[in-house]
């Protein structure tokens, strides 16, 4: 299907309090226009160097959302432009973009990325972890990083209801930080094969590429 069919086919599913992120990465210039142009302005990479080629091309409007595993030498190469990075997964990396985002004379927004699936292979810290993270931001170690929630990717599996319960242990998490942290307001999950089950689940940001611009080739 086309893409413009396939978005708005997405749009009518989503309620007004979920934003949708496109995924992008793979996905040539010519592709991505054709989303701006639709209005379209979240887009989503999982590398640094393909989503800083991107930017040079692309206008100047789009918000660049960090959606995959973030290596801390990477992070300066970004920082003066990525709207939101998704995987913050060590205390180390925070350490990292306050640096890049005080040099950048940015406010650098972040979500801490947990680990909920079976796969070892998957990055993220634990409940506990993240805790931590959020009570020592009360002594504002880290005045470039504006925390504002959490992201998670589920097990690569068929089973939904596996799924399921790895979004529902993740919005568990979601809703006690939120209790005690203000700022905790994203709660990013969901991708093309899982977006629905993640919105009941929770989920107010989904990350979707393949739905969006069909089958990536890699
Ligand atoms: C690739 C990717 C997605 C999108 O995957 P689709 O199945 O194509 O929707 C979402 N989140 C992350 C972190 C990704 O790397």
């Amino acid at each position: 299907m086309p893409i413009q069919e396939n978005y708005e086919l997405i749009l009518q599913k989503l309620p007004a309090h979920v934003q949708l992120i496109a995924v992008s990465k793979t996905q040539p210039i010519d592709k991505i226009l054709e989303l701006y142009h639709l209005g379209h302005r979240d887009f989503g990479e999982n590398k640094v160097q393909e989503m800083i080629e991107k930017y040079e091309k692309l206008p100047q409007d789009i918000r660049w959302h960090m959606i995959g595993h973030v290596q801390s030498n990477k992070i300066k190469f970004m920082a003066e432009f990525v709207h939101l990075i998704h995987g913050i997964d060590k205390v180390k990396r925070l350490n990292e973009v306050q640096k890049h985002a005080q040099n950048a004379g940015r406010i650098q927004d972040v979500l801490l990325q947990i680990h909920i699936a079976q796969e070892e292979t998957k990055f993220g810290m634990n409940e506990q972890e993240a805790r931590q993270v959020m009570e020592l931001v009360k002594e504002n170690p880290w005045p470039n990083v504006n925390i504002k929630g959490l992201m998670g990717m589920a097990t690569f599996t068929e089973n939904l209801e596996q799924i399921q319960k790895e979004f529902q242990y993740l919005n568990q998490i979601y809703s006690q930080l939120q209790k005690d942290f203000q700022q905790i307001q994203i709660l990013s999950m969901g991708m093309s094969g899982d977006f629905e089950m993640a919105i009941e689940q929770g989920s107010n940001m989904i990350r979707v590429g393949s739905a969006i611009f069909g089958k990536r080739n890699y």
